[in-house]
């Protein structure tokens, strides 16, 4: 088979293979712009197509009339949600979940803590500051990604997602994340970034400590069981399990104060931050945990910077 024609279409573009179907007649777009349709086939699937260059019409015309396969190369318009966009911009222009790319150095970085995922899995998580030539901005990095960043070093991390918290923008990495190290970014804007957390002092007056058990499949509360026979059936995915396998999990409720403002509050203690402080990793009942809190004069935490979650204890006094 002979090989096939490569017909150029741009330079930052990529080589598919397939047949070109239904090409269109040229039209006129509603901004004046002169553009055709076809259909591309490749393995498997169907791309529609839409181009705005008006010579590739015939080109096209040809090759669909061959009903052989072209290789063609075509340059996929990059989403504006994974563009590479300075940190100025993306703190203030974009909308959480988008998918961004930024050039940045890393400033800071915090000792990582172990975060309990929606698939059970436990893994780690870091909060690490960045700056670029236009702002600052703390990047929540996950697993793997926590040790790619270095401080001082700068890279360009590809496909992270834009968060909004307590109205504080934040990236976070994702499984697709590709970091990689690019040369020094001597100028950067240290200002003062809104920091996700704050570190605070917290005043525990009352708290109140409820156990459930969890499936080992689903991650969901098992609900009432029998702890005396050996396998328990999952209300929530229906997976049967053995009842030792089964793990606890610790809700707390804490009327407390911070030391910044004095003001009463509800608050909650989650889990994974009972299981990140090593005073409270190995408390085992609720008793134990609420005698506990209450044994303490006051809590170095990590906090959002609205007061409205605690994010880990740091010191127990
Ligand atoms: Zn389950």
């Amino acid at each position: 088979m002979a090989a096939p024609k490569k017909i150029k279409l741009d330079e930052q573009s990529i080589e598919v293979e397939g047949y070109v179907h239904n090409v269109s007649p040229l039209k006129v777009s509603r901004n004046n712009n002169n553009y055709f349709n076809a259909i591309f086939q490749e393995e498997g699937k169907y791309t529609d197509l839409v181009c705005f260059v008006q010579d590739y019409n015939s080109v096209l015309k040809d090759i669909e009339k061959t009903k052989s396969p072209r290789q063609l190369q075509f340059r996929f318009e990059e989403p504006k949600l994974n563009k590479t966009v300075t940190i100025k911009e993306a703190r203030s222009g974009l909308n959480p979940f988008q998918k961004i790319t930024i050039e940045a150095k890393v400033m800071n970085k915090m000792d990582p803590t172990l975060q309990a995922i929606k698939s059970g899995e436990v893994i780690r998580k870091s909060y690490i500051t960045v700056a670029d030539a236009t702002d600052t901005i703390q990047v929540c990095a996950w697993d793997k990604h926590i040790d790619q960043l270095e401080i001082g070093k700068s890279y360009k991390m590809t496909s992270v997602s834009l968060r909004s918290f307590d109205g504080i923008k934040s990236i976070t990495t994702c499984p697709d994340t590709i970091i990689d190290r690019i040369e020094d970014i001597e100028s950067v804007n240290t200002a003062e970034t809104d920091a996700i957390s704050v570190i605070d002092t917290l005043i525990i007056d009352a708290v109140s400590c409820n156990s459930f058990t969890l499936c080992s499949a689903c991650n969901k509360a098992i609900g009432v069981f029998n702890p005396d026979v050996n396998t328990v059936k999952c209300p929530t995915c229906q997976m049967r399990q053995k009842t030792k396998n089964l793990h606890q999990s610790f809700k707390i409720q804490v009327n407390c104060r911070f030391q910044s403002n004095d003001q009463p509050k509800k608050m909650a203690i989650s889990h994974n931050v009972l299981t990140n402080f090593r005073e409270t990793r190995e408390l085992k009942s609720d008793n134990e945990i609420e005698d506990y809190f209450l044994s303490k004069s006051n809590f170095k935490v990590e906090v959002t910077s609205s007061q409205s979650q605690i994010l880990r204890i740091l010191e127990a006094n």
